[in-house]
């Protein structure tokens, strides 16, 4: 094999290389979980997209974006997948990921009243509250119910939410202490009323 031979054959794998990459990269915009509105339901539901299928077929010079996956299967496994359309349109605005980062931005937390930080992908994730009072994390609620919890939810940050989960699964372990900082060192001071009756807070 010659050097020319070489260095042809060299430049069509870096071509056909650098175009099953840009076709990987027009379709990522379609990966992680979708929360749409069901066609057929009127109602959200949690869909995901083959992006391999759709990068395979791309590569044969056809368009083939198909469901993976949705919540109303395996009973409507058949349906028409006319959500496509709304998915298609603007992909970005149904990534159960930018929809949660867009409902907690801005907001603070219900318990310490600090802005929740911006969601980040595994990093720190915000919770809710529900009435219960149980916090959780809000990528453990499933997609498609997530319009129904963040109504009837309040937002809680990480730090809060690891608290109150330990508070809640470990009440033997914890001292709780309902005075504030407030003296002149720094020490817990019973405010007012508060707990005239309570133990006095051990030292540290
Ligand atoms: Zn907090």
């Amino acid at each position: 094999m010659t050097i020319t031979t070489i260095i042809w054959v060299s430049f069509a794998i870096a071509l056909v290389a650098g175009y099953v990459v840009w076709q990987v990269f027009q379709f990522r915009k379609f990966e992680g979980k979708m929360l749409v509105t069901c066609p057929e339901t009127g109602k959200p539901a949690a869909v995901r997209i083959s992006v391999g299928r759709a990068v395979w077929a791309a590569l044969r010079g056809r368009r083939q974006v198909r469901l993976s996956a949705c919540s109303r299967w395996p009973e409507r496994a058949d349906c028409d997948q006319d959500c496509l359309c709304e998915i298609e349109a603007n992909p970005e605005a149904h990534k159960a990921w930018s929809i949660a980062a867009k409902w907690f931005a801005g907001k603070n937390c219900a318990y310490c009243g600090k802005t929740i930080e911006p969601v980040k992908h595994l990093d720190r994730m915000p919770a809710l509250v529900n009435l219960d009072k149980k916090t959780f994390e809000w990528n453990e609620i499933p997609t498609e119910e997530l319009p129904v919890a963040f109504e009837a939810c309040k937002p809680v940050c990480w730090s809060c939410h690891i608290a109150e989960t330990f508070v809640r699964e470990h009440p033997e372990l914890v001292t709780y202490r309902p005075w504030k900082k407030s003296g002149p060192i720094g020490e817990y001071v019973a405010s007012n009323n508060e707990n005239k009756n309570a133990a006095p807070p051990k030292a540290a």
